[in-house]
């Protein structure tokens, strides 16, 4: 059921629902990030009673996501959260990076009210574009009675902000939530809730962030046949705070690279073990010397551990 007498602010940050080509038959070489969410908005309807407030926080391909949209999107994402009579938010995104902000949003927001991500894999001037109608749908998950946390709304299925992964570079369904399964599915405007809405506290507030020049440095290193410990060293020495290791399987790593891992952490640089794998996760064991980022994708952990070592 929709709520009704409130507002759903809808933030736009770029990405291809707003991109645009040459042609509506070009639904490749394209620019991302060219029309404004005003413009995304027109022939959107809300329900009746609830009104869209429209506002553009950044206009970037989120290939180019960086930590200060990072920080002003969960700002203002906090301050009209904060009003009484907004249900909730719409944040309009590129999907390239769409999955590391619903988690970082859901990390420093853990919002009760819905914030729900969505895009578009055909640019806005294709024949038959996918944006608005992910629009549309995002705009009725966010005005759900009940709704809370971060989501990421696309081809009709709503995502956890934990197990949703960008898994195709083209399909209209780009989005997967793994084993774990979705959240719901919007299907002929009304919402079918299969899982219960992601609840819990902000691991950081957004007030507490600081400025984006001073975010711990975390890297990503990939454990692969051949690997080594020359990139982790370099990083070492390049004064990195953080490393995420995507490793194999259940997270094992290519000796060599393990004792570069481990000599980094004796010298005071945090160490996560993340795995490539695309599902499942990292199951500790007591006899770990490294430790398990569980559940988190290495993007995912990096996120955290960022978090995590902010001071
Ligand atoms: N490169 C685009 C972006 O992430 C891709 C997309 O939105 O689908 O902004």
């Amino acid at each position: 059921m929709q709520v009704s007498g409130q507002r759903i602010v809808v933030l736009g940050t770029g990405g291809t629902i707003a991109g645009r080509a040459t042609s509506p038959a070009d639904a490749v070489g394209y620019r991302a990030a060219e029309l404004g969410i005003a413009e995304l908005l027109q022939g959107v309807g809300a329900a009746e009673g609830l009104q869209l407030v429209a506002e553009q926080v950044a206009q970037i391909d989120s290939k180019d996501m960086d930590f200060a949209v990072w920080r002003d999107l969960a700002a203002r994402c906090a301050h009209w959260l904060a009003q009484a009579d907004v249900a909730g938010i719409v944040v309009t995104h590129g999907t390239d990076t769409m999955e590391e902000t619903a988690f970082f949003l859901q990390s420093v927001l853990a919002p009760a009210k819905p914030v729900v991500l969505t895009g578009a894999m055909r640019p806005a001037t294709a024949a038959a574009p996918d944006g608005p109608g992910n629009l549309a749908d995002a705009v009725l998950v966010a005005s759900t009675r009940g709704a809370q946390g971060v989501s990421v709304v696309f081809a009709g299925a709503v995502h956890g902000p934990v197990d949703v992964r960008k898994e195709h570079g083209t399909r209209l369904d780009a989005f997967s939530s793994g084993d774990a399964g979705v959240l719901a599915y919007v299907e002929a405007g009304r919402l079918r809730q299969l899982r219960a809405w992601l609840q819990g506290a902000p691991a950081r507030a957004v007030a507490t962030l600081p400025e984006p020049a001073r975010w711990p440095r975390v890297e990503i290193v990939t454990s692969h046949a051949g690997a080594g410990g020359a990139i982790v060293r370099a990083l070492v020495a390049d004064g990195v705070q953080g490393l995420v290791v995507a490793a194999t399987g259940n997270g094992t790593l290519h000796h060599a690279l393990e004792e570069a891992l481990l000599q980094a952490q004796d010298r005071g640089v945090a160490v996560r073990r993340s795995s490539r794998c695309a599902q499942g996760r990292v199951l500790a064991h007591a006899a770990d010397r490294l430790p398990a980022a569980g559940g988190l994708s290495p993007l995912q952990a990096r996120i955290a551990l960022m978090l995590e070592l902010m001071a």
